[in-house]
């Protein structure tokens, strides 16, 4: 599935004409040569756009308006190299309605303390002129990041960079369309939630279906499509009989390969890039979907068990965010499932039932079959495997009756100390920050759920900045969570954001 756009960045550069065309020249010429080793650098995701350089109140509304019809276009980046009067970038600004992003740089990166004079600083006033730019979008209460550094440093240049993968969040968060499948399960709390009230923020659309209409895509599937997929299956992941028979534990497994197939052609052809399932809803479905789940989920679908789909949401979501990262280790479902409570190797052991990305996999993969423990079907196939080691954050999207708070909290990945030969479920384990004791208090005082969308890929600055763009809280738990701060941080968002 195809998961993110072309998406470029526009760079524009404010002044004035008060200090004559020499002066604008130069302007130009230097924000070009920032663009132009921007883009050489290779350190950002997408391409950056010089535009012509913004002196008047006409010209800013008009390249703002240009910024948000243009559908390539998925933020502005705005520097202002001179002074630049600020209101001349209120009607702009006010029309404008794309992620912005205030690079606060400068194009000499020292003082030419022999030939420095007026007309240097008349020319090179970064420090003064993104003063007065930055006071007009506060004081107008707009969203964006400011980043501050000189342009041809690459600690600025990765700053930049995952800005951009938050920018792409905003712009395709209002193009996610979870289909449910089966509602949430019967008395779940944490799993509920407004899903008009969703629509309005992060712009999802959120819609039922019937189980068996999917179902009839999965019966419709045809033999030699599902031996092709067997094969690949046999091809690329371990088989782990455990003395079962091995014509029944193949038959299973093609049981799994229909519903993949299955499952996708039915949101390709109604559009869905996220769906959710529950074990208790199964229809004419013969296995509950796992390995086939964990497969849509590898190529970039979001899944939500048990009718979640705010975190099938926010999974596709941070699947966006990380797409075409070179070094991506990988973004999935998760559960917070059972703990370590030895002191030294304390963690959560996470997993589902058995729907984990094998996206966040390491070393080899399997294929088991065995019973669930749940429901009323035969035994589900699912891929076997455990997690890298690393860190990463786990989100957790909760509504609180009047409005939506993000919990994001940095985890540590580890290996467990040994082996789990008799769990057959893929699992990740993981310390949270700052500790076991500390994280998980922080999360429950948060209200965060079990359910989380978790990944190696993304920091809690970007998830953090997704949020404020959607107008929603979003609370850190982190090396520098205290209790007694973090009590007073909800306490402060329970007021600011009623
Ligand atoms: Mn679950």
């Amino acid at each position: 599935m195809k998961t993110v756009k072309n998406y470029k960045f526009w760079f524009c550069t404010g002044s004035q004409d008060l200090y004559g065309d020499e002066c604008l020249k130069k302007v130009a010429e230097h924000s070009k040569i920032i663009v132009e080793r921007l883009n050489q650098s290779g350190d950002l995701p997408f391409e950056v756009v010089w535009k012509p350089t913004l002196i008047t109140n006409e010209l800013i509304r008009k390249t703002f308006n240009e910024a948000n019809a243009d559908e390539e276009c998925a933020g502005v980046i705005t520097w202002m190299h001179t002074f630049s009067p600020a209101k001349s970038w209120i009607l702009g600004l006010q029309e404008y309605r794309k992620p912005l992003c205030h690079f606060h740089t400068q194009f000499n990166q020292e003082i030419p303390y022999d030939t420095i004079d007026m007309d240097f600083m008349n020319e090179n006033q970064s420090a003064h002129g993104d003063r007065e730019y930055g006071h007009i979008v506060s004081r107008m209460g707009i969203e964006r990041k400011v980043i501050v550094g000189y342009w041809d440093d690459p600690s600025a240049r990765k700053r930049i960079a995952s800005w951009m993968r938050t920018a792409v969040g905003i712009m395709e968060s209002s193009h996610i369309r979870v289909a449910r499948i089966a509602d949430n399960m019967r008395n779940v709390a944490v799993t509920e939630g407004d899903k008009v009230e969703a629509q309005i923020k992060f712009g999802w659309e959120i819609d039922a279906y019937p189980v068996n209409e999917i179902a009839e895509y999965v019966a419709e599937v045809s033999k030699g499509d599902i031996d092709s997929l067997v094969q690949e299956y046999y091809d690329t992941y371990e088989m782990i009989y455990e003395g079962r028979d091995e014509d029944e534990f193949r038959r299973h497994v093609a049981v799994q390969a229909g519903i993949e197939i299955g499952f996708e052609k039915f949101l390709e052809e109604k559009n869905y890039q996220a769906i959710v399932t529950h074990f208790g809803d199964l229809g004419s479905l013969k296995q509950l979907p796992g390995l086939a789940i964990q497969r849509l989920m590898a190529k970039g679908y979001g899944f939500g068990g048990e009718g979640d789909w705010k975190t099938a949401a926010m999974v596709r979501l941070m699947k966006i965010m990380t797409a075409g990262k070179a070094d991506a280790k990988g973004t999935s479902f998760m559960e917070d499932y059972t703990y370590n409570l030895i002191p030294g190797k304390m963690g959560i052991l996470e997993a589902h039932m058995l729907e984990v990305c094998p996206s966040i996999a390491e070393g080899k993969i399997g294929i088991k079959v065995n019973p669930l423990s749940m429901g009323d079907r035969e035994d589900p196939a699912r891929l076997v495997f455990t997690s890298k080691t690393g860190p990463g954050i786990a989100t957790s999207l909760v509504d609180l009756g009047n409005r939506f708070r993000l919990i994001i909290n940095d985890v540590d990945c580890k290996k467990t100390e040994k082996d789990m030969p008799k769990l057959p479920v893929a699992t990740a384990f993981w310390t949270p920050q700052p500790s076991l004791e500390t994280g998980a208090e922080a999360w429950i005082l948060a209200g965060g759920a079990h359910h989380t969308a978790f990944s190696y890929d993304l920091t809690a600055e970007q998830m953090g900045d997704w949020a404020a763009a959607m107008g929603i809280e979003a609370v850190y738990i982190d090396k520098d969570t205290r209790i007694r701060d973090f009590k007073r941080d909800l306490q402060l968002g329970s007021i600011f954001y009623r």
